[in-house]
């Protein structure tokens, strides 16, 4: 009865996950509960396993062994229940470079059964600054113009979890600023974030938990309150150090 309750209200749930490619562990164990309306950064070195665990809770890679929840749905037993509850942002745009941004929206509009999806996507492309190039091929896009939209495309189908893979790499200045405001304007208290990056101070500012992923194992959970900013860049590299045994 209780875990039935516990799964109703965790936006992500993990437990002993594993991911095995070849020889490679990617991920080693990994134990993780995300309350639902909560913002998570997970920092972690080059290799760590952050966009393995993302590509698991997208339904983009199967676990070698382990469980993940989404919503109380499990990745692999329900992939599609969570798809429907996913948007992802990665290095990955997932656009087609040959069609215009407008029918790139209204394809994934059409993929999730959206009713409104013109009036959605023409809102979005507004907000994120692509209004004038929406008829415009992909393909003539700049690498951050594709990022943005690829944020749009995210957003599309109004996730209740984001999964953002390092989302403001390739963005200049101004759209790293378009970014931090939506994702604010995201946070009502139900939408859950889930967040990867190599910026210690921008994935602080961001976030109310903090977790450090090692070598595929989780060896740092805290709440951002109870963080030290100033004194976190060494915390971070004594976690990493501790990890690789130096
Ligand atoms: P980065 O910060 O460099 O993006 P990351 O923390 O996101 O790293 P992952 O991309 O999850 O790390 O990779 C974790 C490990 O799994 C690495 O050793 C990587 O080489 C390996 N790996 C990831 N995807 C595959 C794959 N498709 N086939 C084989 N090995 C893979």
């Amino acid at each position: 009865m209780l875990a039935e309750m516990h799964r109703a209200v965790a936006a992500v749930e993990v437990k002993n996950l594993w991911k095995v490619y070849g020889h490679v562990e990617a991920l080693k164990g990994v134990d993780l509960t995300v309350a639902e309306g909560s913002f998570l950064t997970i920092f972690g070195p080059n290799g760590a396993g952050k966009t393995t665990l993302m590509k698991v809770l997208a339904t983009l890679a199967r676990p070698t062994d382990g469980s993940a929840l989404v919503g109380g749905h499990d990745v692999t037993r329900e992939a599609g229940a969570v798809r429907k509850r996913v948007g992802v942002i990665s290095h990955n745009t997932y656009l087609y470079p040959q069609l215009t941004a407008m029918e790139n929206l209204a394809f994934y509009g059409r993929m999730y059964g959206l009713k409104r999806a013109r009036e959605r996507s023409t809102q979005l492309l507004e907000q994120l600054g692509l209004a004038t190039r929406m008829h415009d091929r992909v393909a003539t896009f700049s690498r951050g113009m594709q990022q943005r939209l690829s944020v749009a495309r995210a957003l599309l189908h109004e996730p209740e979890l984001l999964l953002l893979d390092e989302p403001y790499t390739g963005l200049d200045q101004h759209a790293s600023r378009i970014l931090a405001g939506v994702l604010e304007g995201l946070r009502d208290g139900q939408r859950t974030v889930v967040m990867t990056t190599h910026n210690l101070q921008e994935g602080l500012e961001s976030c109310d938990r903090v977790a450090i992923l090692v070598r595929g194992k989780m060896v740092f959970e805290e709440a951002a309150a109870e963080v030290d900013r100033s004194g976190f860049q060494a915390t971070y590299f004594a976690c990493v150090e501790r990890a690789w045994g130096r």
